[in-house]
């Protein structure tokens, strides 16, 4: 039997249980869903959640279920909106402060342009190593952990090379903090006081209909 949690807004969502409007997946398969997300500092700001109630992507990343959705997304949001950044905290514990605020795992998927340099010198001391997205559950075991992958022209998630960082405390927030930081809006990094529902409800419209053309 699956784990299935009433109060989870992602759970929920499955269930066509609605927050808002935006909550309402754009595109689906039978195991995962894309939604636009709250919080999107940037208009195209996507989530790619598992229907499977879990704290992290680390299982779902071989799953051809999630390769089927993910690239039928990827390229319709690059020719939309350009380079993407992929990420994922991963959580191990509910409450986690790495989880966000959702122990229900997500990946994200943000326009923005990153050569693979800005990370680093963000936090310079911060250690990354390079690793494909289906060694990340053996490599990370039960720690929790940050992954993220530069999806500049390559228009294909196969079992991506990215950078992962397994952390020794949880975290919050991380990568919504560099990208608002390189955006110049670090005051408006906490999804919770800035939802910017205008920019997901555009994402939406916009990758729902792109989505009904492919
Ligand atoms: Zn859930
Ligand atoms: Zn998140």
């Amino acid at each position: 039997m699956e784990r299935r949690i009433d109060c989870c807004r992602f759970c929920n969502i499955f269930d066509k249980i609605y927050n808002y409007e935006i909550d309402k997946p754009f595109a689906c398969n039978e195991q995962f869903m894309a939604v636009a997300s709250i919080g999107a500092m940037v208009e195209g700001w996507t989530l790619i959640i598992p229907q499977k109630h879990q704290l992290s992507m680390k299982l779902c990343y071989n799953e051809m279920a999630f390769k089927s959705l993910v690239n039928k997304i990827i390229p319709v949001m690059i020719e939309k909106y350009g380079s993407l950044i992929a990420f994922e905290h991963g959580s191990n514990k509910d409450g986690s402060l790495t989880s966000c605020g959702t122990n229900h795992a997500h990946l994200h998927l943000v326009p923005f342009y990153d050569q693979g340099t800005l990370l680093s010198s963000y936090r310079p001391r911060m250690k990354w190593d390079t690793s494909h997205s289906s060694e990340i559950a053996e490599k990370v075991k039960n720690n929790e952990y940050l992954f993220y992958y530069n999806l500049k022209t390559s228009i294909e998630w196969n079992n991506p090379q990215g950078q992962l960082h397994i952390l020794k405390e949880p975290v919050s927030q991380f990568f919504r903090h560099f990208i608002a930081f390189y955006l110049g809006r670090s005051g408006e990094s906490n999804y919770r006081e800035f939802p910017f529902l205008k920019n997901a409800e555009k994402t939406r419209e916009t990758l729902a209909y792109a989505n009904a053309l492919n």
